[in-house]
């Protein structure tokens, strides 16, 4: 039997310079400005395109004001959790109207996607249970299949005949999971198939939407509405409020039992603080502004288009996405921190993503657009990526 590494100091130093020594040391930026277009860590100012705040709302004044009120109104904590006496009434009113902008009959608030993802699969599967899993699904997926201790069977990257066969052959599916768009790839999951091969089999199809709500669809709906579906069993829906919305938080929304189920059974939602009631009201402001502002999500498509031209003049190698996720796949890890160190020197800040967040030998920058970045942002970027093959 292998002997279980040890965790004594010595160990755990040397383990941090092998990953040195690979390439894949992580390090933290230090913020000295609100995220936006232009950050600034220290002295340096920075040209960012890295940050999740697709439709720039994170340092919107109206959403600052919304929060500050919420704050007066209803003190900084909840104090407890959601079923003790931290549910507030400006939680209520932001899962009515989650619940009213989506189409469902109800949403329930939870504190992250993360925390969403595994309170889902945990209320509805346990070991006896089978799960598919496409193989690029986010971090929070496949840890949430793990922690329900369910069967799990990954099917390649958005192969459906695949997971045909792996469902024909299944005795009792339980759950597809799956990113809506993949979240480093920038790509479609093919919905309208899995939506199908959920029904055929009765499986439910848990749907996380964190890169495409706000981004997508009509009013900022999301992928599902986009590709023509709607949220209805047996799809079990997912979305973010730290990304698109710009602030924090996540809801799922479905039939009123599921959400009934999960207020019953879900751990993740059970056994922790509520969400701030001051971020439930900055959510409701910005929940404004994405129905309404649809010249967001126009900018962004038109800064997408942008970029796909003159990334394809450069002969980068672009990933079929549609989204304002476009990474530059680069190979080794190596290669990828030489890329973006490159950008940082040309005052552009793109991070490489490495395994194990990427498959090994895929790792990347993950270029991300928010709706205020200009025409001429994208020059800068554009002529930083013409240097690399110099760099
Ligand atoms: N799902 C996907 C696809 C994500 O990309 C993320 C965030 N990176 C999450 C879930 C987790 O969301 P949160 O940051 O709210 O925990």
């Amino acid at each position: 039997m292998r002997a279980w590494p040890s965790i004594d100091m010595n160990t755990l130093e040397q383990e941090l310079e092998r990953r040195r020594a690979r390439h894949l040391y992580r390090e933290r930026l230090v913020l000295d400005s609100p995220p936006g277009v232009e950050i600034r860590l220290g002295d340096e100012t920075l040209l960012s395109f890295c940050s999740n705040d697709y439709l720039a709302l994170a340092n919107d004044p109206r959403i600052i004001a919304a929060f500050q009120a919420g704050a007066e109104r209803f003190g900084v904590g909840a104090g407890a959790s959601h079923l003790v006496s931290g549910h507030s009434r400006a939680h209520h009113a932001l899962e009515e109207e989650l619940a009213e902008f989506v189409g469902t009959e109800r949403t329930l608030l939870f504190s992250t996607g993360y925390m969403a993802n595994l309170g889902i699969v945990g209320a509805l599967a346990d070991r006896r249970d089978l799960i598919f899993e496409d193989r690029l699904n986010h971090a929070s997926l496949i840890d949430a299949a793990r922690l329900a201790r369910a069967e799990v069977r990954r099917y390649p990257h958005a192969d459906v005949t695949q997971l045909a066969k792996l469902l024909a052959r299944a005795e009792k599916p339980r759950l597809i999971t799956t990113d809506a768009v993949f979240s480093m790839d920038g790509d479609f999951a093919p919905l309208v198939d899995l939506h199908r091969m959920a029904s055929k089999y009765g499986a439910r199809l848990l749907v996380d939407d964190a890169h495409g709500i706000g981004v997508l669809g009509k009013n900022g709906r999301g992928t599902l509405e986009h590709l023509g579906l709607s949220i209805a069993p047996p799809v079990i829906f997912m979305g973010t409020l730290g990304k698109a919305f710009g602030v924090f938080g996540a809801f799922v929304a479905g039939e009123a039992a599921l959400i009934e189920t999960l207020i019953q059974r879900a751990r993740t939602y059970i056994y922790t603080t509520a969400l701030p009631p001051a971020v439930a009201e900055a959510v409701r402001a910005s929940l404004r502004i994405v129905r309404e502002e649809n010249w967001r999500r126009e900018r962004l498509q038109a800064l997408v288009a942008q970029f796909r031209a003159g990334a394809g003049q450069l002969g980068l190698n672009l990933a079929p996405s549609l989204t304002p996720i476009q990474p530059v796949v680069l190979g080794g890890a190596e290669a990828a921190l030489r890329a973006s160190r490159h950008l940082r020197a040309c005052g552009i800040l793109v991070p490489a993503i490495r395994p194990p967040t990427v498959p090994e030998g895929a790792a990347r920058l993950r270029i991300t657009f928010s709706a205020a970045h200009e025409p001429a942002h994208l020059e800068r970027l554009l002529q930083g990526l013409a240097g690399l093959a110099t760099a």
